[in-house]
């Protein structure tokens, strides 16, 4: 006998949000997914969840999702609901159009972190073997690829070093630029918890979050800086160890390349990277630099966790390189309870990077003008593949601008809501002939596509995620597409209109290939993952168990790399105009741009972003807490409400942009990494004045 509301069966997936990688048992009555439970025999949550992934999975059922496929011919015209093999025809004569009025280079597309690394492979393949061009990019552009910059260049390989476990043998963690609390809570809960056994933790933020002070933990030093000088706090730390002696000098013979750390100790030791004066920069106490620094190098096992606090920054990527010699210097890499550890934001963020999502990168980090690895791909898919690296995202849209890219297929990401300058965004997207939107929503970047194909859920694929630990999950159809098609299926009969032999019968076979041709995935495969549970690249000869913690023996690139990080003021100043500096983050219960979350029971929880601002701050503009203020910037403006608060300090303040409302990427400027054009979304020169509301 069945009750009303029991489930009937269950079937064990991995959560569709943060970079943890919660493995839950979803269970079901028929159709209807009932409920999430946390799968205790998970790796990376081992029973645990957050109230996202638990409770915020209503969206898949959401009367807004789009489950047609639709076609205009202008961005003015209304939609028209057609068949999916109309509006599949119709794309595939566009982009051929496109391609032959234009040429080769004039279409491209994006991947997503929310999508499976099969269909995240299909993607990159499509516009590679299919369009001919490596004008590919990712919504990793605008979080975590500066980490595939500052990680490659230093150790050879873009990943986290650790195992989540790790943190059970840390002795002092580092935190910088992250909230993991809010943004990766399930990992945040391990990681208090060994706070509270004992284990000391520094933060590096320019705000005192839920980390630097909570019931239960207390961080020993926070280095509250001022937005953007991260490079010059993280370099006056090695400054410390330097000049202190603190280095590890054994480790850094054996594994790293002396003649590099000579040139840069003669950097790092010049007086102008000291605590005295790099505190006249960053605002923070020279005496506190040099307690985290000490702390750090003699404390025992060090691990460094950060986020998108250090990576979306003019100089993201010198950071990530700094951070990289910290833990090169004090020899906190390649055994338990040490190493860098990127927390990644999305879902699959680490594993639409592993695939080949970048246009300068094949799939597993090979660059495309490599000879060999070209080979392997021109055999197996029987077409030349270009040896130039395409358009990132910011390319792509200047060159449509410019009147030379006229198609992009988006694959789930929003960007006119989640890049930055929004105005060039929408100013690139409305030049183009062609935008394709693939998505569960009708978001804002489809007012500007002419064709709009449905996606799915995690609930209704079979396929992998892989976590920021490298652990590669596997995600299971709990129910059959309410659209008709995976996403992976609509790449393929995208492939197939333009005549390409794909006949992939099921996820399965696309990791086979993927296994076949990327030398970390070697032995990845869905029966491994089904007697495994999970497995952590690198998976093959060398390592058919999986790798839980990288650079044991040596680095991917053989011996580690000391780059010198100097520290270059971004061009976003303040000034009388805009005095103050905002910065952005994340709260617990909402993700990202909200277009899952807030179409759940969790939307009413925290409805709207507000700006937090300090106490003195807020006197000087006669505002009280709950008021509405005007946040402008020299990009735009928008309306929202103050919480006064000394989680901020004076002249920094701070918001969320879950909201469409909000839209803080109208704030933010066209700013961007140095090395990889990530946005400097995390320091922006803004005023704030009383309003009457929006
Ligand atoms: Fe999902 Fe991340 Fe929450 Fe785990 S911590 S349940 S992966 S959102």
């Amino acid at each position: 006998v069945i009750e009303i509301g029991q489930p009937e069966h269950s079937v064990v997936t991995t959560c569709a949000y943060c970079g943890v990688g919660c493995s839950f048992k979803a269970e079901m009555r028929g159709e209807e997914l009932v409920r999430m439970v946390p799968w205790k025999d998970g790796k990376a949550n081992r029973g645990h969840s957050c109230v996202k992934g638990r409770f915020a999975y209503g969206y898949a059922t959401h009367k807004e999702r789009i489950l047609n496929p639709m076609i205009r011919e202008k961005i003015s015209d209304p939609w028209r609901e057609v068949s999916w093999e109309e509006a599949i025809e119709y794309t595939n004569k566009e982009f051929r159009r496109i391609q032959y009025q234009y040429g080769r280079g004039a279409v491209g597309g994006i991947t997503s972190s929310r999508c499976t690394n099969e269909e995240t492979y299909l993607v990159q393949k499509l516009i590679r073997q299919g369009f001919r061009n490596n004008n590919v990019d990712t919504c990793a552009r605008v979080c975590h690829s500066p980490t595939g910059y500052g990680l490659g260049q230093t150790y050879g390989t873009s990943a986290g070093t650790q195992d989540f476990d790790s943190v059970e043998q840390t002795d002092v963690a580092l935190i910088i630029g992250a909230n993991p609390a809010s943004a990766h809570p399930v990992f945040a809960s391990r990681l208090k918890k060994r706070i509270r056994a004992g284990a000391k933790l520094i933060v590096i933020d320019p705000r005192r979050t839920e980390m630097v002070k909570s019931a239960h933990i207390q961080a020993e030093h926070h280095l509250a800086l001022k937005p953007g000088t991260n490079v010059a706090v993280v370099t006056a730390m090695a400054h410390v160890i330097v000049t202190e002696g603190l280095f590890n000098e054994a480790f850094i013979r054996e594994r790293c390349d002396w003649s590099e750390f000579q040139d840069y100790i003669e950097f790092v030791s010049d007086p102008r990277h000291s605590p005295e004066e790099v505190e006249k920069l960053s605002g923070v106490p020279a005496e506190t630099i040099r307690g985290a620094a000490r702390l750090y190098a003699t404390g025992g096992n060090g691990a460094i966790y950060y986020g998108l606090g250090v990576t979306e920054h003019s100089q993201g990527s010198t950071t990530v390189i700094g951070i990289a010699n910290l833990a090169m210097l004090t020899g906190n890499i390649g055994r338990p309870g040490v190493g860098v550890n990127p927390l990644r934001g999305q879902n699959n963020v680490q594993g639409s990077c592993d695939m080949g999502s970048f246009p300068h990168e094949l799939p597993g980090y090979r660059h495309v003008s490599g000879d060999a690895v070209r080979d392997i791909y021109d055999s197996l898919w029987g077409v030349k593949l270009d040896e130039e690296p395409g358009l990132r995202i910011p390319n792509m849209l200047d060159a449509a601008v410019d009147g030379t890219f006229k198609g992009i297929y988006i694959q789930g990401e929003d960007i006119l809501q989640s890049d930055p300058d929004t105005k060039h965004v929408s100013a690139g997207l409305a030049a183009m002939e062609c935008v394709v939107v693939q998505d569960l929503f009708l978001n804002e970047t489809a007012n500007y596509a002419h064709v709009f194909l449905p996606g799915s859920t995690f609930l209704e694929k079979d396929g992998t995620f892989t976590n920021a630990e490298r652990r590669i999950n596997r995600v299971r159809k709990v129910m059959t597409p309410k659209n008709g098609y995976a996403d992976w299926e609509v790449t393929q009969l995208l492939a197939q209109a333009m005549g390409l032999n794909w006949n992939y019968k099921h996820p399965s076979e696309i990791m086979d290939e993927i296994a076949k041709t990327t030398p970390s995935f070697a032995l990845v495969s869905y029966d491994r993952l089904e007697k495994m549970g999970s497995v952590q690249w690198p998976c093959n000869e060398k390592a058919p168990e999986g790798t839980p913690i990288m650079h044991i023996d040596g680095f991917v690139r053989g011996k580690g790399k000391f780059i010198r990080t100097e520290y270059v003021a971004t061009d976003e100043k303040t000034g009388p105009r805009f005095p103050l500096l905002l910065t952005t983050g994340r709260i617990l219960s909402q993700y990202n741009v909200g277009a899952q979350t807030r179409r759940t029971e969790n939307v009413a929880w925290h409805a709207e972003d507000l700006l937090e601002i300090h106490p003195h701050d807020a006197e000087n503009r006669g505002l009280r807490d709950g008021d509405w203020v005007r946040l402008k910037s020299r990009a735009g403006e928008t309306t929202l409400r103050a919480q006064v608060t000394d989680r901020v300090s004076p002249g920094v303040v701070y918001t969320t942009f879950h909201h469409p409302d909000t839209q803080a990427n109208v704030i933010t400027t066209d700013f961007s990494d140095w090395a990889t054009n990530c946005p400097e979304y995390k320091v922006t020169a803004v005023q704030v004045s009383p309003s009457n509301g929006p």
